[in-house]
C-alpha cells in the first residue's frame, strides 16, 4: 500500500457508489469477486497480527447500526453498516455501508468509499472462499434461499471461485426470485426458479440461507439437510435472528469468523457458549482440518466480520490508480502551521 506525498495528505480519495461501479465493471464482476477473495484469504492467513473486537451494535427494534473496527498495526479500518430487514417494503435498502482505511503512523484518511455494493462483493467472495475449503469435492449445484440484495453476488462468486454451475432460487416474494433469476440470464449460470425452499434444495450440494427477518426463523428444518451438505448462512447476523433449526447445529461441524462476535450474533446463539467451534482462519493457514469426509454437514455461520471489509477497502485502494475511479475529497483541515487552525480558518477574511 502506497503512502501519498505530504501535499496530497489534506486530499482524501473518495469512491462514490458511481465510482465503485465503474470499478466493478472496468475489472469485471467475476475477476473482482476472485481478487477479492484472494486479498481475504491473504489476511485470514495474517489473522493474529491484526486488532479484534465484536463489532459495536446499536440496536434498535426495526434493526441495527454497526461498527466494525480492526488494524494490522500499519493500517486501520472501519465499516458502518446497517440492518433493517422491513426497509425494502418502504422502498430502503436492508443492508447499507460506507468505510474508512487510515494510516497507523498518524492517524490520516487514505481512503473513504460506499460499501454497500462492496459489502455484497466482499460477503459473497468470503463465502466461496469458506465454501472452497468446506463443500464436497465436484459441487456444482446450489440451493439459495432469499433471492434479495446479495443474491446474484452469492451466486457469481459460487461460479467462479467453487465452479457451481446451476443455482437453485427461491424466496418467499416471488417477484425477488424472478429479479435474481433475470440478472442471471446471460452470466454463464444456470438459474432454475423454485416454488419452495425443499424444491430449492434437490439436487443441492451447497445451500445459501440468505433471508432477512429480524427473528429466530427457521428456513431450514434439521430434516431437509442431507448428509455430506455444506450449508452457507449468511443471515443470521443479530442477536434473535437467525435461520436454522437448532438440530442442524447439533448436526454439524461449525465453522466460523471470529468466535466472540459469531456467539453474540451468528446462529450459534442457540448453542451453549462452549459449544465446539472451528475458525475458519485456522482451516485455510493449514493448521485445522476443513472438509473431513464425504458425509460430514459442514456449517458457515456467516455474521461478517472486520478483517473482511478491512481486506476489501485494502483492494480498493490498491485499484485507485489501476482504474482512476475516485475523487479527491477535501476532509482534513490543512493549515500552513500544523499548530494554527484557528489562523486557518480566518484565512478567507484576508
Ligand atoms: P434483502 O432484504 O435485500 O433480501 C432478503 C430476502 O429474503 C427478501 O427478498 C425476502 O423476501 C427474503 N425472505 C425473508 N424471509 C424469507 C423466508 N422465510 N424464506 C425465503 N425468503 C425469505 O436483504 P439482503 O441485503 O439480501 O441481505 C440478506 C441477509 O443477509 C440479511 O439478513 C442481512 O443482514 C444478511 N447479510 C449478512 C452478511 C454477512 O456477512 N453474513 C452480509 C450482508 C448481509
Amino acid at each position: 500500500m502506497t503512502t501519498p506525498t505530504p501535499s496530497k495528505l489534506a486530499m482524501v480519495p473518495f469512491v462514490s457508489v458511481d465510482n465503485m461501479m465503474q470499478i466493478v465493471n472496468s475489472i469485471g464482476l467475476e475477476n473482482m469477486l476472485t481478487e477479492l477473495a484472494a486479498y481475504i484469504e491473504d489476511d485470514f492467513k495474517r489473522w493474529e497480527l491484526f486488532d479484534k473486537t465484536p463489532r459495536v451494535a446499536a440496536h434498535s427494534a426495526e434493526g441495527v447500526i454497526e461498527l466494525m473496527p480492526t488494524s494490522d498495526g500499519e493500517v486501520y479500518g472501519f465499516k458502518y453498516v446497517n440492518g433493517h430487514p422491513k426497509n425494502q417494503q418502504q422502498g430502503f435498502q436492508t443492508v447499507t455501508a460506507f468505510g474508512v482505511l487510515a494510516d497507523v503512523s498518524n492517524g490520516y484518511p487514505l481512503l473513504l468509499s460506499e460499501m454497500t455494493i462492496l459489502t455484497a462483493l466482499r460477503t459473497a467472495a468470503t463465502s466461496a472462499l469458506v465454501a472452497k475449503y468446506l463443500a464436497p469435492t465436484a459441487a456444482n449445484t446450489m440451493a439459495m434461499i432469499g433471492n434479495g440484495a446479495q443474491c446474484e453476488f452469492q451466486a457469481l462468486a459460487f461460479k467462479c471461485i467453487c465452479g457451481v454451475e446451476t443455482v437453485r432460487l427461491y424466496d418467499i416474494d416471488q417477484n425477488a426470485t424472478a429479479k435474481a433469476a433475470r440478472n442471471l440470464t446471460n452470466q454463464g449460470i444456470k438459474a432454475v426458479s423454485c416454488c419452495s425452499s425443499q424444491e430449492a434444495i434437490s439436487g443441492a450440494q451447497i445451500i445459501t440461507t440468505c433471508t432477512a427477518d429480524k427473528q429466530l426463523a427457521t428456513i431450514l428444518t434439521d430434516n431437509m439437510v442431507g448428509s455430506g451438505t455444506h450449508i452457507n448462512a449468511i443471515g443470521g447476523d443479530c442477536p434473535g435472528k437467525t435461520e436454522l433449526h437448532r438440530d442442524i447445529l447439533l448436526r454439524s461441524e461449525i465453522f466460523v469468523e471470529y468466535p466472540p462476535q459469531t456467539r453474540i450474533e451468528g446462529e450459534i446463539q442457540q448453542l451453549d457458549n462452549d459449544h465446539e467451534v472451528t475458525e475458519i482462519w485456522k482451516v485455510m493457514t493449514g493448521a485445522l482440518k476443513g472438509r473431513r469426509s464425504d458425509t460430514q454437514i459442514t456449517l458457515f455461520d456467516s455474521v461478517g466480520f472486520a478483517i473482511e471489509d478491512f481486506s476489501a477497502l485494502r483492494y480498493i485502494h490498491d485499484q485507485l490508480s489501476r482504474t482512476g475511479c475516485y475523487v479527491d475529497l477535501d476532509l482534513i483541515a490543512d493549515p500552513d502551521d500544523p499548530r494554527d487552525l484557528f489562523g486557518m480558518v480566518l484565512r478567507p477574511q484576508n
